[in-house]
């Protein structure tokens, strides 16, 4: 059994053929999605595909940080609300992007702030959106770190101390099709990290694996990314497929399977 810790099944990418992209997913032993929330014009569509597959879609609430602009204390109330009503297995995606824009980082730091908090409140664990922002959000991890602060650091690309660093503060690294990517790093030093500290996505549609790099990415993908962290540990694909879900599970602790 696999798990997508990070797929955006929710997006106009899967309107036409979810029911397929969730059979293929299956088909390679991958049943059960989480998925993290952009902004207040997706909730819709997440809770829509909730209603479809109850059993295989596990749902994040909170505000990406390319979302965070004018409106986004709005947007923040929007978060909150959704737990009256729902249950979550994250607050995410959260954190900071300095990629697409500088101007709103003081903003994008108090919204990642402000949902560290929620989640803590709710016993959840967060993940960790970082984007051209690591210095970024470390500074804030290290004002907010405590024992009941946890989660994932969504498609970890960074360098082995910011690897060390991230499991400091309770982080499992989230690991992707970028780990298939010849110009990456992180298969250079991953496997010096312990495989207690790793989980899989796919971030689909985004950042396709080898060989679809640059097209639409799906959730069945996962299993490349699989076989690519197996290679590097030099372990059995289906013994990185266990380990990964434990640890995906000791993060989703709510999450019923
Ligand atoms: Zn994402």
């Amino acid at each position: 059994m696999l798990l997508d810790t990070h797929t955006h099944l929710y997006t106009e990418a899967f309107k036409d053929d979810i029911h397929q992209v969730i059979k293929r997913a299956k088909q390679k032993g991958i049943n059960h999605f989480y998925l993290p929330a952009i902004d207040s014009g997706y909730t819709k569509d997440m809770y829509d595909l909730k209603k479809q597959f109850p059993e295989e879609m596990h749902l994040m609430m909170g505000l990406h940080p390319t979302s965070v602009k004018e409106n986004y204390l709005e947007e923040l109330i929007h978060v909150e609300k959704q737990f009256a009503n729902h249950t979550f297995c994250a607050v995410g995606e959260i954190g900071i992007d300095l990629y697409w824009d500088k101007s709103t980082l003081e903003t994008q730091k108090k919204a990642f702030k402000h949902q560290i908090r929620l989640a803590k409140k709710h016993n959840l664990p967060i993940v960790i959106h970082c984007r051209d922002a690591f210095n970024e959000v470390f500074e804030v991890l290290e004002t907010e770190k405590s024992e009941d602060l946890f989660g994932i650091f969504h498609c970890f690309t960074g360098t082995y101390e910011q690897a060390q660093q991230a499991i400091s503060y309770n982080m499992k690294l989230g690991i992707g099709g970028v780990v298939t990517f010849k110009n990456g790093t992180i298969d250079a030093f991953l496997h010096t990290i312990p495989i207690e500290h790793i989980v899989l996505e796919t971030d689909s549609p985004y950042l396709a694996p080898v060989p679809y790099r640059g097209k639409r990415n799906e959730s069945s993908y996962l299993s490349i990314i699989c076989e690519k962290v197996a290679l590097i540990y030099n372990i059995k694909p289906e013994e990185v497929a266990k380990q990964t879900t434990k640890n995906a599970l000791q993060v989703f602790k709510n999450s019923q399977i």
